[in-house]
């Protein structure tokens, strides 16, 4: 049985099911695309799901991080984000898919969408791996979803527990 933090783990998606889901997705991304479009991977959680992404992409797509954090006391983000790291580049007029670990309340999605709105971007389209359909506080739903998760609190392929369990390769609920 493997544990993070002493917590027993439980496996939920395999290795397997997720680079069959993933491969599907960047299809149906790239059906919808049609032509080269710029990757926005939201650091820290997202980074697994954009660098397999990327990889079954057959257009030569661009790709570049933001990392924002949410801010307010309790656990769950509150609505408002604060831009860690912003973009390298310009995205004004740019085709963009924004491509974050899970969705969750929607907080985080909703805020970094309007950012991106903002900066000029002429099109976004959101990826998540995971859904957490019923934990939303506002109406924000992705393009693009892997799998739609109950919930609990799940680590791995990016996700962490406190920086520990981002290496799995599959995604585990923390028991
Ligand atoms: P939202 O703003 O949609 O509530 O939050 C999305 C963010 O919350 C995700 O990017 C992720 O960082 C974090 N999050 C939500 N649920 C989980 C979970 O089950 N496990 C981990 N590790 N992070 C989660
Ligand atoms: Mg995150």
């Amino acid at each position: 049985m493997q544990s993070i933090k002493g917590r027993p783990i439980r496996l939920l998606l395999s290795e397997e099911e997720i680079r069959r889901r993933v491969s599907q997705l960047a299809k149906e991304i790239e059906d919808y695309f049609k032509e080269p479009f710029l990757v926005v991977g939201l650091l820290k959680g997202a980074f697994v799901l954009t660098a397999d992404l990327i990889r079954e992409f057959s257009l030569p797509v661009q790709v570049d991080f933001m990392w924002v954090s949410s801010y307010g006391t309790s656990q769950e983000s509150q609505g408002h984000v604060r831009i860690v790291k912003d973009l390298d580049r310009d995205i004004e007029g740019k085709r963009l898919l924004l491509v974050d670990d899970i969705l969750d309340t929607g907080y985080t999605l909703q805020e970094v969408f309007r950012i991106l709105q903002l900066k000029g971007a002429e099109e976004i389209k959101t990826c998540v791996l995971l859904d957490k359909k019923e934990r939303r506080k506002v109406p924000f739903e992705a393009d693009f979803v892997g799998f739609e998760v109950p919930n609990l609190f799940l680590v791995g392929y990016g996700l962490d527990w406190d920086e520990e369990g981002r290496h799995l390769r599959g995604i585990y609920a923390v028991e």
